[in-house]
């Protein structure tokens, strides 16, 4: 798909819950900082004075945000985040006496760009997967509580839900909460793309950097053109590959965050209700049906209120197939299946599969559905109870059996063939001479059952355990 294609469907679509948005806000506001803060740094070096570059830099043809602007996103959240964006200042000459560096003195400063990215990308990037994370079982609480949440703020969230102390890093998050595999998984999986694109925008700040510079000299530029062309050139020449702008670094950067914010957060409004999808293989009472709802372009429109029902990632033998019958499962309600990861990434357009997010800006979601009491709204878009003529009487809750049930699911026991569940993962028992076989796929695949061997002592602990269970 086309770069403005993807903006069309960008401008289209709407974050609905407010703390989510804000934090795509607060990441996208800082990431801008950042480069633009390098890209000053640049103009500095090539010989602009301080508040001529700053002024460059806000002196927007097109929408590039002010100083001013970042600051007050800053101040909103410094309750929540406490980034700096520290000053970018290379102190050797990019451009002397008008000749360009040679190779070695443009290692010497990519290393300088790279240790500042990466120093200043990787805490807050953990912190927001993280954050994305814990917002998404947030959110799954809140819809079962029937509470208002849409509205909520950031800033709300953490400190009536986490008491002002919202995990900011993979390690705190462990060690304060019990993610069930596919929670981590999701965790993992985002942390690991999300550097990946840390890591392709400094490749491309580093050869964009040089590639300015080396043209601007061949070019006979002064140095301020040359900082200005790294701002603007987009501006200028429409038609020329304009990635290396600051402006696209930064579109490019908000296509990537808010995707990756929407793919982990609603990882972890699914993961909860695995379980029961687990148990609905057996059971087809328990099988746990959704809508999906919210996008607004033209793709997602015609799909809002679509009927799905939720199956454990492990069963999927095709993940570009998303009937329910052709894995097997006789649904009378719907044919759509859902499994936490499914995703659109390699596939055109005409093929897009019901997943959320199904494309990149996508703001839709699934929202769960109880067929039984409720149903789905096509006017407001949401799920809602049914009317019932009986008088409501408020039902008591028994803590007592849900206690007992909590313990229960932790404790081994069988769900099939060797899989047995135990603490929220799902083992597979397998031979020996598999185990390699298959710790390679799940290593490949974390999505699958933890392998454990048949001779190990593991297995009769786990297994053993769940025997008694039975
Ligand atoms: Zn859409």
């Amino acid at each position: 798909m086309k770069e403005k294609e993807l903006d069309q469907l960008y401008e289209s679509e709407y974050q609905e819950v407010k703390y989510v948005r804000e934090l795509n806000e607060y990441w996208n506001a800082y990431m801008y900082a950042l480069i633009n803060e390098i890209y000053v740094g640049i103009g500095i070096n090539l010989g602009l004075k301080p508040d001529q570059a700053y002024k460059l830099a806000k002196e927007k043809p097109g929408s590039l945000q002010k100083a001013g602007f970042f600051k007050s996103i800053f101040d909103r959240f410094k309750g929540i985040f406490s980034y700096k964006v520290p000053k970018f200042r290379y102190k050797k000459k990019l451009f002397g006496d008008g000749r360009s560096m040679t190779d070695k003195q443009w290692k010497n400063f990519n290393k300088y760009l790279s240790d500042y990215w990466s120093k200043n990308t990787e805490d807050v990037s953990e912190d927001i997967a993280i954050k994305s994370a814990l917002l998404g079982a947030e959110t799954t609480e809140y819809r079962e509580k029937k509470k208002p949440y849409k509205n909520k703020s950031l800033f709300q969230v953490e400190y009536d839900q986490f008491d002002g102390d919202m995990p900011s890093n993979i390690k705190q998050a462990y060690s304060r909460y019990d993610f069930n595999n596919s929670q981590k998984n999701a965790m993992a999986k985002s942390l690991s793309n999300i550097g990946m694109y840390i890591t392709q925008t400094n490749n491309t700040l580093q050869e964009a950097i040089r590639q300015q510079i080396t043209i601007g000299i061949d070019n006979n530029k002064t140095p301020t053109e040359i900082a200005s062309d790294l701002y603007w050139q987009v501006e200028k020449n429409p038609n020329l590959n304009n990635e290396y702008t600051a402006e696209s670094l930064r579109k490019n950067w908000k296509r990537i965050a808010d995707t990756e914010i929407a793919s982990v957060y609603e990882a972890s409004i699914l993961a909860p209700y695995e379980e029961e999808a687990m148990e609905s293989m057996k059971d087809p009472e328990k099988a746990q049906y959704f809508v999906r709802t919210g996008g607004s372009c033209d793709w997602c429109k015609p799909r809002q209120g679509t009927l799905v029902r939720l199956v454990p990632a492990s069963i999927i033998n095709d993940s570009k197939s998303e009937s329910l019958s052709s894995m097997g499962i006789k649904d009378p309600n719907t044919d759509v299946a859902i499994w936490n990861g499914k995703n659109n990434i390699g596939l055109k357009r005409e093929d897009w599969m019901i997943a959320c997010p199904a494309h990149p800006y996508n703001t839709a979601t699934f929202t769960p559905i109880d067929l039984k009491e409720e149903y789905y709204n096509p006017k407001t878009d949401s799920v809602q109870k049914r009317q019932k003529k009986k008088k409501f009487v408020p039902q008591m809750e028994d803590y007592q059996a849900k206690v007992r049930k909590e313990e229960e699911s932790r404790k081994p026991t069988y769900v099939g063939t060797n899989l047995v569940r135990y603490n929220n993962n799902l083992y597979e028992g397998v031979s020996a001479s598999d185990y390699d076989r298959k710790l390679k796929e799940y290593q490949n695949n974390p999505q699958l059952p933890i392998p454990v061997n048949k001779t190990s002592p593991s297995y009769d602990r786990i297994f053993g355990e769940a025997e008694k269970n039975k």
